[in-house]
């Protein structure tokens, strides 16, 4: 049981360590987490207007450079619309002119008859007709016949022999459209412009594209995509993306996505640049967008992981320690560290464990004798080498099922199932008789012997304690102490109740005499003649504090033995005189009260005067006390006792002897003791009525020669009217016994018996 509630409280502790320590891990990993995610809301809204920004600051440059170009082309048009510069014949030279201070690559000039002029940059003039130009330029050049502005895609210049784009516009004269200028510029000012860092901190990489995802100008820039031709495509989009995107583009003229890429997070945006079809796909690392949100993020998690580690590693250490610290207070708890045996702490709690199932049991307690002087004479580390070797001795000797434990010094205790005490005698003869083989052959000059101490405890016997027994052990260890050889006592329950109530009666019988707890009761004594109350014998009673009764054949004995009898018997002898005092004030006839006395009583020397000292406080005529005497002592020594009876007899005490017959009766000695009156033992009225043959003639003599001799009879144990029919058919003078009345109180005694005038 301790065992299980230590194993319980370490567990406990343990699981409340983990509790704690997984309940601030998820705390903190929540936080964590949350505390991320508001950092990555941050860095995404941060990020996303950083693009946004950025990429409206290329928007404005492309669409600035764009429009001032056309403003450039739509001047030269209208110069050379206003002032018909085209029919001249030096307009080639003309154009070549305009070409080259304008910074264009090329210029066309195509009237409304369909003829070209071209010039380009540094190659002079050139006649080309329609088809001779680029299909992009014709787009453009019929567009602006048309009358619009336009555009190209970026082209392999078919002039030029260079990537360009190329303008369009309609020329004017007055309102009508008189020929179409075409301009193609080289698209590195575009590029320029693109790879320009817009921000100062231009994390972001941008690229023109078309409505369909075509690259129109590639900045140079672009990391990731540097394969593709059309942005539409993994990694940026996968085709579901891609419809949507489109569609939205179309209808907003911006599109935001984000896509990941080498672990790497990204967030995109596709706006229109505002002419055309021209629109810029930018693309920007979250990463590198936001730097500093990122490091904050990447150094609150290194903390948090750190942290993390740290608790889980003193989680860890923290349970080893309390586990380990477990397994140590358990094996200090539970192990006798010199012999590695249980202690008596686990010995008990695997005892308990084993009383669940078994229905009967033994508790051997081993001990060595006289242990402490092995120790002394051979020293200590002897003492623990003898202590060892009882170990190994019993656990060799053990069978299946069975438990010892070493408890303090030299004890050491076996449980076992087996109850039959000669089988059990047996093997603990067979333990001990070979450990002191094998410690004198070691030993040659000391006798090694052990003791033992058990308690048997049967089926019906159960619900004993474990306490109760141990204790029941120890008392019988104690016994087989008294013996010195090696031998096996067994505890026994009735000799146990004695000592119990003998500690008692010891310890108590001076408080008791003290606080009055002996109380006098008196059995009458009936006269077979007249069937009258003749007198009456003393009998106590103990009634103890705790409200129980003892009988006196429980502890005369005892004050008999330890010498209290004296001071008892006087107080006896004083209890009766003052009740007889106190009938005789009351005005009763009173009668002879016999006082039992034992034996140290009778031979004291001032036995005599201590008796008239009583009588003669109290008024008692001596006549009225008769002094039994038993029938064991009496012949002991029949001078003195003689010699006592006279005294007595001289002050008027009378003398009865009791219990006669109850031992070594002898007819011859009854003529020797001068006694005023003999009882004859309740077991012959007992072994008439058990019809023991020639019992009643033997009575029937001893009345026959008391009376010779004078002396009165009384027979006790008067039981029934055949015992009382009986006595008087024997001439017996006085009955005493229950058939006339138990022992009773003396208030009973007096209300019920005391002949009152
Ligand atoms: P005892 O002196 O032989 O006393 C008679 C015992 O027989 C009493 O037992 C009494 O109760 C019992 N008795 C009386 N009539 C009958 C009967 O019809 N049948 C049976 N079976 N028993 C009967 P009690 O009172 O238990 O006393 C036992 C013994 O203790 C006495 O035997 C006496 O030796 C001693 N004793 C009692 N009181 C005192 C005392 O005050 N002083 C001393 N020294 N001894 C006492
Ligand atoms: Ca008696
Ligand atoms: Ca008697």
């Amino acid at each position: 049981m301790y065992r299980e509630m230590n194993e319980k409280r370490t567990e406990k502790q343990l699981k409340r360590i983990i509790r704690t320590v997984i309940g601030a891990g998820i705390l903190l990993l929540t936080g964590g987490v949350i505390f991320a995610a508001i950092l990555v809301d941050m860095m995404d809204r941060s990020v996303a207007k950083q693009l946004q920004e950025e990429t409206e600051g290329y928007c404005k440059r492309l669409y600035d450079q764009i429009h001032s170009d056309f403003q450039i082309i739509d001047t030269v048009a209208s110069v050379i619309g206003s002032s018909g510069l085209a029919e001249r014949t030096d307009f080639p030279e003309l154009l070549d002119l305009a070409n080259y201070k304008n910074d264009f690559l090329t210029m066309i000039y195509m009237d409304d008859s369909g003829t070209l002029a071209a010039a380009v940059l540094d190659q002079g003039v050139t006649e080309k007709d329609i088809s001779g130009v680029s299909e992009e330029a014709q787009k453009v050049l019929l567009e602006a016949m048309e009358g619009n502005q336009s555009i190209s895609r970026i082209i392999q210049g078919a002039l030029s022999k260079e990537e360009v784009i190329i303008y369009g516009t309609p020329v004017y004269d007055g309102n009508e459209i008189v020929g179409a200028l075409a301009a193609s510029s080289r698209i590195d000012i575009f590029r320029e412009i693109l790879s320009a860092d817009v921000s100062a901190g231009g994390t972001s990489y941008v690229n023109m594209i078309d409505l369909d995802g075509n690259y129109v100008v590639r900045s140079g820039k672009d990391d990731i995509s540097g394969q593709l031709t059309n942005v539409f495509s993994s990694p940026y989009f996968d085709e579901a993306d891609t419809q949507a995107a489109k569609q939205q583009l179309q209808d907003t003229g911006k599109f935001e996505f984000s896509f990941s890429y080498n672990g790497e997070r990204y967030k995109g945006l596709i706006q229109s640049v505002g002419i055309h079809e021209g629109c810029l796909f930018s693309v920007i690392n979250t990463r590198m967008g936001s730097r500093e949100i990122y490091v904050l993020i990447h150094a609150a998690g290194v903390l948090l992981g750190m942290m993390l580690f740290l608790m889980l590693g003193l989680l860890s250490y923290g349970c080893r320690l309390v586990w380990k610290n477990g397994i140590k207070l358990r094996q200090i708890a539970y192990y006798d560290s010199l012999t590695g045996a249980c202690n008596m702490l686990c010995f008990r709690q695997n005892v308990e464990e084993n009383l669940r199932t078994d229905r009967k049991y033994s508790i051997l307690a081993l001990n060595v004798y006289q242990f402490k002087f092995i120790n002394e004479i051979y020293g200590r580390e002897q003492g623990d080498r003898v202590l060892r070797f009882i170990k190994d001795q019993i656990e060799k000797n053990l069978e299946p099922g069975e438990i010892f434990c070493r408890e303090t010094a030299d004890i050491f205790y076996i449980y076992t199932t087996e109850t039959d005490k000669e089988r059990l005698e047996k093997r603990l003869k067979i333990l001990m008789d070979s450990v002191t083989r094998v410690a004198s052959d070691a030993k040659g000059d000391y006798q090694l012997l052990l003791c033992c101490g058990a308690a048997v405890v049967e089926e019906n016997e159960k619900s004993q304690t474990l306490d109760e027994i141990m204790t029941h052990v120890m008392l019988a260890l104690e016994r087989a102490k008294e013996v010195h050889q090696n031998n096996v006592m067994f505890f026994d329950k009735e000799l146990h109740q004695k000592e119990i109530l003998g500690n008692y009666v010891e310890s108590h019988m001076n408080q008791a005499l003290e606080d009055r707890e002996f109380q006098l009761y008196l059995q009458p004594k009936i006269s077979l003649n007249s069937g009258k109350t003749a007198g009456a014998e003393a009998l106590v009673r103990w009634f103890k504090s705790d409200g129980g009764m003892i009988y006196p054949d429980q502890f005369i004995p005892l004050f008999e033995a330890n010498g209290f009898c004296v001071q008892f018997d006087m107080y006896m002898v004083e209890s009766v005189c003052r009740k007889l005092r106190e009938w005789i004030d009351q005005g009763a006839e009173p009668f002879p009260v016999s006082v039992n006395q034992s034996k140290r009583t009778f031979y004291e020397k001032d036995y005599i005067s201590w008796l008239i000292k009583i009588t003669d406080k109290y008024r008692i005529p001596a006549e009225l006390i008769t002094l039994e005497i038993l029938e064991g002592f009496a012949f002991e020594n029949v001078e003195e006792v003689n010699r006592k009876i006279e005294g007595l007899q001289e002050k008027g005490f009378r003398v009865s002897l009791d219990d006669f017959g109850s031992e070594y009766s002898s007819m011859n000695t009854l003529g020797k003791i001068r006694i005023n009156e003999l009882k004859l033992d309740r077991w012959f009225l007992k072994d008439v009525a058990e019809g023991k043959k020639n019992v009643k003639v033997i009575m029937e003599q001893i009345i026959e020669l008391a009376h010779k001799l004078n002396i009165p009879t009384v027979v006790e144990g008067v039981e029934t009217l055949e015992d009382h029919d009986m006595i008087r058919e024997l001439h017996c003078d006085y009955g005493q016994g229950y058939y006339y009345s138990r022992p009773v109180s003396a208030d009973e005694f007096f209300a019920s018996w005391l002949n009152q005038e």
